[in-house]
């Protein structure tokens, strides 16, 4: 467990205040965090919730349908760490997305529950990815425009893999080789289930719909915060390039609230974002059908 400085304070008659402060005792030791069950669980949260942020605002909203620009300042630190925490290189994400959207639910979706079913795409989802991926030609056709600098060229693309590895050693100096070994493995299941299985298994086939989109695509939730947004899957559908998903006012899309707080500070910029008003059925003329 970690110790903090102590500081004693003798009482008041003695006049003077002895400080007891080990320098070294601040500092995070090995396995400094393995001391209370709950933290392992709430260190894969917040990780994974910041992945999933990563996810949305970098990987889809900004380079696959370029509908926020983000600063480098903003960009750099999530691209890093979608490479400690996934192993996904931006093109050959921005290129099966792409795809999914030009096929949705048809024959050449990368990975349609429709088409597959829905069990599969919730087990396999990553498996469905790698697949469309290694496809020749793939990334010359719908990856275009990803990043190629420095960073891209000689870490992220060509060592996706040891980014990963280097999350394992975090993982097991925090909370040692036991419990830091799990807290790695929840990290490395993290997107295959949620983004590759819930988000692309569910939220095409269960949940309610704002617009009668040619998909199959669904609202999973109105209150869009655990997938940072991406819960919002068919007012995504409907407008891919809109840097927002939220459509009608009970909706929360997180985020558009991240985007807009990096935009403060100057570190986004909107290129595009739907208006739909106070209610998304009577400004576009669009059926507003709650199928199940
Ligand atoms: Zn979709
Ligand atoms: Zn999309």
């Amino acid at each position: 467990m970690a110790r903090s400085a102590v500081l004693m304070v003798s009482g008041a008659s003695s006049g003077y205040l002895p400080v007891d402060f080990h320098r070294d005792s601040v500092m995070l030791h090995f396995g400094a965090l393995s001391g209370r069950w709950w933290v392992p669980l709430v260190f894969i949260a917040v990780a994974g919730h910041i992945t999933n942020v990563c996810v949305t605002l970098f990987l889809h909203r900004a380079q696959t349908h370029r509908g926020v620009r983000l600063h480098a300042i903003a960009a750099t630190p999530m691209r890093l760490w979608l490479w400690l925490t996934t192993a996904i290189v931006t093109k050959e994400w921005v290129a099966c997305h792409r795809k999914h959207h030009a096929f949705a639910d048809r024959e050449g979706d990368p990975h349609s529950p429709v088409v597959e079913g829905l069990r599969e795409i919730l087990l396999k989802g990553a498996f469905y990815y790698r697949k469309a991926v290694r496809q020749p030609g793939m990334l010359e056709k719908y990856g275009k425009g990803t990043p190629n600098d420095w960073l891209e060229r000689h870490l992220l693309t060509p060592l996706n893999w040891i980014g990963v590895l280097f999350m394992l050693a975090i993982d097991i100096w925090l909370f040692g080789f036991f419990v830091g070994a799990l807290v790695w493995g929840a990290q490395m299941i993290w997107i295959p289930l949620w983004a590759a299985g819930v988000i692309n298994g569910i939220g095409h086939a269960l949940g309610y719909r704002n617009f009668e989109v040619k998909d199959e695509s669904r609202n999973i939730s109105p209150i869009a915060i655990w997938l940072g947004g991406e819960e919002l899957h068919n007012n995504h559908h409907a407008d891919p390039k809109s840097a927002k998903f939220k459509a009608r006012w009970f909706e929360l899309d997180i985020g558009w609230i991240y985007i807009r707080a990096l935009k403060l500070v100057g570190l986004a910029k909107i290129e595009y974002a739907r208006n739909y008003g106070s209610d998304a059925g009577r400004h576009d003329g669009m059926a507003v059908n709650a199928a199940a």
